[in-house]
């Protein structure tokens, strides 16, 4: 189980929207707790409005930005989706394919408190008319499935989920589809695809899936923690949900952050959105004794590395953009000073070239091709030129070269990873460049 590290008693509603009805002894709050601590106050307040716009506006005041790892606004991703006329109701997928390495976030948050994500889900679906959802679960997160699978019982046998949701006249239930353990799945076209049965292969976009998802109806998809985040926006209004960040960053809200790796403690805690690297390692008790730190990721495999100088950005969506990374999940990975970083990125390309789903071509063939250089180098067989010709590769994966966001994600470790340490690439290069094909053998002899 995934535990956070912040005692009860250091959690207060207008700090933590996230966390502050988790106990501290990890058991889940259930429905009757949920009420207790305010529960359903959103959903109930919206179905009295009756305006589903007005969700959609202090969505997009609040200007939520996606906490799958990409930022985009969920406000603004609700205002594009296709509604009304003779449009057909579709769905609202909650993208819970938590597969990111270093990244245990949303498991956290649907193992202990499950109701908070279904009250986010039906705030959701009353905003873009969703008529049915469903929670797309990474296959391993069993705990987790059988946690979100009672509380779905509860709330329907409360009225909270089905037909005419506590006498409003609104439609809306959901189920929990586990998925089958490929990466490429939390991509939210293969998830769609999956979803529908088929082969998990990304979709062009456009058309969005607000436009055309799930059979072709209108679908959005939101990931589990910027679910979870709406009812107290709802409830609080966008105002205060900016305020949580304070001057650290413009970005609003708190943000799940987290670390693993040769810490005192590997953990979890909700903190301002724009929180540094250096206070988030310091929540940790700082790197292990007889360890120093040598490198980090932000959030997850698929950012570039950062070195110990940048530990003092606030680490919102836009900053260590700057330096050649990104937010991604916001739960770090600390690599120490012995680590060789040829060896951790040949590990890496070794997952993203698995998890490929092969559709693409720099994708399918150019990922196994670094793990092919990388393997050399860490043996110290590397030729003359396989630096440049990774740098090239990486390069060949970049945004917009391909179908979606996995090979540039693959990319990112490694430029950074050239950019900062190429001196330990280049310690692997032991022979010159040998000749990649024989000399063609002369006609006649
Ligand atoms: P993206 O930037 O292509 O899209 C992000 C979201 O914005 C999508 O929902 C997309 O539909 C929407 N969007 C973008 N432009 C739009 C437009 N013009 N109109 C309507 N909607 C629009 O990124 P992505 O491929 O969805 O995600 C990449 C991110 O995923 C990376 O930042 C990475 O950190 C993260 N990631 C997370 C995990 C995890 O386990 N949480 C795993 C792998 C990758």
């Amino acid at each position: 189980r995934s535990r956070l590290l912040q005692p009860e008693a250091d959690r207060h509603p207008d700090t933590h929207p996230l966390t502050w009805r988790l106990r501290d002894d990890g058991e889940v709050i259930w429905l009757d707790e949920y009420l207790r601590k305010d529960g359903y106050q959103s959903v109930r307040a919206a179905l009295d409005n009756g305006n589903p716009q007005a969700i959609i506006a202090t969505m997009k005041d609040a200007n939520v930005r996606g906490r799958g790892g990409a930022g985009f606004s969920a406000g603004l991703k609700w205002s594009l989706t296709l509604q009304g006329g003779n449009m057909p109701r579709g769905y609202l997928i909650c993208n819970a394919d938590e597969m990111e390495p270093g990244t245990f976030k949303d498991r956290l948050l649907m193992e202990q408190q499950p109701h908070l994500l279904i009250e986010g889900m039906i705030l959701g679906a009353l905003a873009n008319n969703s008529f049915y959802g469903y929670i797309f679960l990474r296959g391993e997160y069993v705990e987790a499935a059988r946690v979100l699978n009672r509380a779905l019982d509860e709330a329907r046998e409360a009225g909270w989920l089905g037909a005419d949701i506590n006498g409003s006249g609104f439609d809306f239930d959901i189920a929990v589809h586990t998925g089958a353990g490929r990466y490429i799945c939390g991509e939210e076209t293969a998830l769609i695809n999956s979803l529908e049965g088929k082969r998990a292969n990304p979709r062009a976009k456009p058309p969005f899936p607000g436009q055309s998802g799930a059979w072709g109806k209108p679908s959005v998809v939101n990931n589990v923690e910027t679910l979870c985040n709406v009812p107290a926006v709802i409830l609080k209004g966008a105002d205060w949900y900016q305020a949580l960040s304070g001057d650290r960053t413009d970005d609003g809200g708190s943000k799940l952050y987290g670390v693993s790796g040769p810490v005192e403690k590997p953990g979890l805690w909700e903190l301002p959105m724009g929180t540094t690297g250096a206070e988030i390692l310091e929540r940790a008790g700082g790197m292990r004794a007889n360890r120093s730190l040598k490198a980090w990721l932000p959030g997850g495999a698929s950012t570039g590395f950062l070195l110990p100088e940048h530990l003092d950005l606030p680490l919102d969506f836009d900053t260590v953009g700057k330096e050649g990374s990104r937010l991604g999940t916001g739960l770090l990975t600390v690599v120490p000073q012995e680590q060789s970083m040829v060896a951790l990125m040949r590990n890496l390309e070794e997952f993203f070239a698995r998890e490929s789903c092969g559709w693409c071509t720099p994708c399918r063939d150019g990922l196994p091709w670094t793990v092919k250089l990388l393997r050399a180098l860490e043996l110290g067989q590397g030729e003359t030129g396989d630096i440049e010709l990774l740098d090239k590769l990486a390069a060949d994966c970049g945004p917009g070269l391909t179908f979606c966001a996995h090979a540039p994600g693959a990319a990112m470790p490694l430029q950074t990873a050239l950019k900062h340490f190429r001196q330990e690439f280049e310690q692997g290069v032991g022979k010159p460049r040998g000749k990649a094909h024989p000399d063609p053998i002369p006609v006649g002899e």
